[in-house]
This record gives structure tokens, C-alpha cells and sequence, in this order.
């Protein structure tokens, strides 16, 4: 437990590896016993308890969440010629993976609220070469999913959920990732459900899209040595699924933490000015892979500088927006929500387990740097 003096991260998961220490050291035991290290009876298992879990047919694991969204677009069919719309307000991988299968990610602005994709404004967007929607369910807050489903059917687009930030989180009920024609998934380690290394998974109900994300992550091949179509080497491993599997009963408990975290976060900001505090929109189910604030009038800088100097780890997630990286730069049109969004936020220390103590050191810190 963090005292006064000592330095609180934005993410603590010592906590929830003492919590499980005997549990996880008695599976990756398990696995090197075995010695199966890739593609092996974890990765089958936890499949299938993913695959429940989520309410889904099919649950792929692969090598990452940016090899997710690669194989994903791979599997529909998106290539050399087609547009993708997505946010510009993301970690770089949503636009990248479109790019690296050939396609050109179109940005369009996000909602001031949620961070997400503004449903208004994609119609104006749509091209004859528009083939995908790429929703990311920002920080943990779903996306508008109802009409984006009702955009992509009026204009025959597939729908592919970036879940990365996103794992257990609900929209009207159901749970983010499982709406669209497929999700993708990354257990990299500070996501909110994380293995301890890189990790990924594809999820969809579609037979035909299953079939195909399942040959691409092994070189293309259904049949070993029978190479069909030039894949990737993008398997999940032994010791990662053994380590999620570990950690997956447990996810509701850790989702609840950190919605408890934010919520007293919400009571503590809620008379403090210059602050805005997150939105959690009534139909949904937000996890809080993020507690980012607003930070109003230019202040945004100096504070995180004065939150790091008192020892406290905020992050400006993200600092630039995709479309204004160089590598896209005089891509988009003017996305005006987005550039803002980009000078004011800020991400707050957040994990399941935080103790009141911890958190009233921040919120008075934070209180002081922005007076
Ligand atoms: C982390 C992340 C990814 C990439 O996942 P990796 O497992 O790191 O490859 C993609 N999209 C979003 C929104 C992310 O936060």
C-alpha cells in the first residue's frame, strides 16, 4: 500500500499478482510440465471459456490486438482500394492495422462526451469504396453501437469492433465486441483484462470469418504444410492463456473495482472547477480502463508536470491525434472535437484494488495544481 511519500502509477497490478501469486505460479508450472508451449490445451480452453464468457461462437486467440485487427480486416476481405472509417481518437494501431492491410483509414470526428466515433457524421463519409466501420470502445466507454449497426446494414458496410480498452464492457446489455460482424481484443499487460505479455483474440459469430482469421494466424494454413493464402505467424501462447485463465473468472470482481473507483472519483471531482469528470452513458456498461478527466482553460500540461513532480504517474492518452500524426497528416478534414479532446484529457491512476488513501492523495493533489 502506497504511503505518503511513496510514488503512486498510473497502474498498480502488484496488488492483483499477490492476490493470485499461488494461482498463477501453479499454472505457469502446469505449463512447463507439459510442454506444450504453442497452441496447446490452455489456448483450446481458454477459447472456449472466452467464447462463453463473451457469448460468442468463435473466440481465435493470436499474438496481439494490433495481429486482431490485421487478421480481422484480412478476414473480411478489406485490401488495396478500400476506405475504413474510424476514429481519430485512438492509440495509433486502429488506423495503422488499415493501413497495413492496404486500405486507407477515413477519420471522422468523435463525440465530446464519450471520445467515441460521432454516428452523425459517417454517412457524410461514405464513399463506393467505404467497406468497414472501425468503432473503438475508448477507455472502456462503448461506442454507439446501435447506429453504427444501422449505417453499416443501410450501406452494406462490415462492422469491426476495436474491444482493445473494452473487455466486459456492455452496450444495452450485450457485451462490446460481440455487436459488430467481429472483435478484436488485446491482452496486452495494462489492459483490463491483461496477460503478462502480448496476447490477442478475434471473436465473431460468423462461421466463414472464423474459418478464415483461424488460417491466417498459421500462415494461411487450414492444414499444416497445405499453405492456402499468405497469412502470419500470430498464435497466442501456452504461458499467456494459462495466465488468462487465471485472471477471466476474476474479471466481473476487477471490473466492479474499478467501477467503484470511479464513481468515488466522480464524487470527489464533482465540485471541483476547471475539471470535468468522465461521462458513463445510461445504457451502457463502461469498465474504466481509463479514468480520464478533462482538464478546461490551457492547463492541461502543467498539471500532469505538477501531478508527476508530486509523484503522482497521470497520461495524456493521446497526446496527438492519429490523423495529424505525420504518417496520415493531410489525410482528414478538419475533426475539431477530436483536436480538443487531445489538449484537455487526462488519464488518472486507476486499478481494481485502490485504496481510499491513495485516491484522496490524488484527488488533493490534483485539487491544488489545478486552483
Ligand atoms: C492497445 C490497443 C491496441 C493494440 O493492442 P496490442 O495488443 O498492443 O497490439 C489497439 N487498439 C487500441 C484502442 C488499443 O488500446
Amino acid at each position: 500500500m502506497p504511503t505518503l511519500t511513496q510514488n503512486i502509477p498510473i497502474l498498480d497490478l502488484s496488488p492483483e499478482i499477490d492476490e493470485l501469486w499461488q494461482d498463477l505460479n501453479d499454472a505457469m508450472q502446469g505449463v512447463l510440465r507439459s510442454g506444450h508451449f504453442i497452441m496447446g490445451p490452455n489456448v483450446k480452453a481458454l477459447e472456449q471459456e472466452l467464447a462463453e464468457y463473451l457469448g460468442t461462437r468463435h473466440a481465435i486467440g493470436v499474438n496481439s490486438g494490433t495481429d486482431a485487427l490485421v487478421i480481422g480486416l484480412r478476414a473480411m476481405g478489406i485490401g488495396a482500394g478500400d476506405e475504413v472509417i474510424t476514429t481519430p481518437f485512438t492509440f495509433f494501431a486502429t488506423a495503422e492495422s488499415i493501413s497495413m492491410v492496404g486500405a486507407e483509414p477515413v477519420f471522422v470526428d468523435i463525440d465530446p462526451e464519450t471520445y467515441n466515433l460521432d454516428p452523425a457524421l459517417i454517412e457524410a463519409r461514405i464513399t463506393p469504396r467505404t467497406k468497414a466501420i472501425m468503432p473503438v470502445h475508448l477507455y472502456g466507454h462503448p461506442a454507439e453501437m446501435d447506429a453504427i449497426m444501422a449505417l453499416a446494414e443501410r450501406h452494406n458496410l462490415k462492422v469491426l469492433e476495436d474491444v482493445a480498452q473494452a473487455f466486459g464492457a456492455e452496450y444495452r446489455g450485450k457485451k462490446v465486441g460481440t455487436i459488430g460482424d467481429l472483435g478484436a481484443w488485446s491482452f496486452f499487460p495494462s489492459k483490463n483484462l491483461g496477460a503478462y505479455g502480448d496476447g490477442g483474440l478475434i471473436t465473431t459469430d460468423d462461421d466463414k470469418l472464423a474459418e478464415l482469421a483461424r488460417m491466417l494466424r498459421v500462415h494461411g494454413s487450414k492444414r499444416k504444410y497445405y499453405n492456402e493464402v499468405i497469412g502470419y505467424n500470430s498464435r497466442l501462447d501456452e504461458m499467456q492463456a494459462a495466465i488468462l485463465r487465471v485472471k477471466l473468472p476474476r474479471i466481473d470482481a476487477s471490473n466492479d473495482g474499478r467501477r467503484r473507483v470511479a464513481h468515488r472519483y466522480n464524487e470527489l471531482l464533482a465540485d471541483m472547477p476547471g475539471v470535468v469528470a468522465p461521462v458513463s452513458r445510461a445504457d451502457v456498461n463502461h469498465v474504466f480502463h481509463q479514468y480520464t478527466i478533462r482538464v478546461l482553460d490551457g492547463k492541461r500540461d502543467a498539471v500532469h508536470k505538477q501531478l508527476g513532480d508530486a509523484g503522482i504517474g497521470t497520461m495524456i492518452y493521446y497526446p496527438v491525434p492519429v490523423d495529424k500524426l505525420p504518417v496520415y497528416s493531410g489525410s482528414s478534414a478538419s475533426l475539431p472535437v477530436s483536436d480538443q479532446a487531445t489538449e484537455e484529457v487526462l488519464s488518472l491512476p486507476i486499478w481494481p484494488q485502490m485504496d481510499d488513501e491513495t485516491q484522496d492523495r490524488i484527488v488533493d493533489q490534483l485539487r491544488r495544481s489545478v486552483a
